[in-house]
């Protein structure tokens, strides 16, 4: 019998891995047994040479995601370089901050464009593969969106950000709802705060990392390796029949 989480034989796409969480669940999906594309704008080199080291295939595939132009040979390039495509992971993303009465068209935009406009049409353009090769030879796919805090949360000084990730939240549902009867799972992870690139700000401002420490039970940031076990999970035939799910991975920050 296959162990319930083992990913042998199967290709999964990350966005944004060339760092920080998507690096982290590249890895794991790796050392899972996945075959992994890198899509982002910044070649993620030294992530493959880690994929490599773990025995699994590597591509980085470059792509700009600030607009959805390269969704569709996004998908085609993942299949032509690995063989197929199981697994799509949309982790890539940005965040501006300013107060909400400041704030500009141009960082409303560039948020929602990148963390949500594309994340649906990659979905699409991944489903559209996904879904005929299951009818085909099943298999199935696994789609996993990553959401936020904010996703639960208002928060403060980030409206793009917040309105971006809640958006991800219920397209999520939607999906699932939509392509579970066709052999995908769809669902998210949000993450709680993990030190990246993303959040090296609020790292850096003495009072705020207080205040964000003090209200973790874990007692610590997160680390992007911390993210893996849920993607393992999310993407491996025993979540086969989890669907529309937000999976916290947050040190216990919710339950506060
Ligand atoms: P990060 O270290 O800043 O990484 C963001 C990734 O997204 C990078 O690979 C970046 O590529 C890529 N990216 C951004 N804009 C892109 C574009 N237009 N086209 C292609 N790739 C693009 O941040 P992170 O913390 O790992 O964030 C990853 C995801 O987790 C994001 O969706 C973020 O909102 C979410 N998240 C993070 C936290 C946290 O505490 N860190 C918490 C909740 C959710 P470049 O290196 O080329 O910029």
């Amino acid at each position: 019998m296959t162990h319930p989480f083992d990913l042998s034989g199967r290709v999964a796409a990350i966005t944004g891995a060339n760092t920080g969480i998507g690096q982290g669940i590249a890895l794991a999906l790796a050392a899972a047994g996945a075959d992994v594309a890198l899509i982002g704008r910044t070649p993620a080199t030294e992530t493959a040479e880690q994929v490599t080291a773990l025995g699994r295939r590597a591509a980085i595939i470059s792509a700009d995601l600030s607009s959805i132009e390269p969704v569709g040979r996004v998908v085609d390039e993942t299949v032509e370089k690995l063989g197929g495509l199981h697994i799509l992971v949309n982790n890539a993303g940005i965040i501006r901050r300013a107060d909400s009465i400041d704030f500009t068209e141009a960082d409303w935009d560039a948020v929602v464009d990148t963390n949500l406009k594309s994340v649906f049409f990659l979905c699409q353009a991944a489903a559209r593969h996904m879904i005929p090769r299951h009818e085909r030879e099943g298999g199935g796919g696994s789609i996993i969106n990553i959401a936020s805090m904010l996703t639960f949360q208002g928060g403060i000084r980030v409206p793009s950000y917040t309105a971006s990730k809640s958006g991800i939240g219920g397209l999520t549902k939607l999906l699932a709802c939509e392509w579970a009867s066709k052999g995908i799972t769809v669902n998210a992870i949000a993450p709680g705060y993990i030190a990246t690139n993303n959040t090296a700000a609020l790292q850096a401002d003495e009072t705020r990392n207080r205040q964000i420490l003090e209200r973790i039970p874990a007692g610590r940031w997160g680390d992007p390796s911390d993210l893996g076990g849920a993607a393992v999970f999310l993407a491996s035939p025993a979540a086969r029949y989890v669907q529309g799910h937000i999976l916290a991975v947050d040190g216990g920050w919710l339950a506060r």
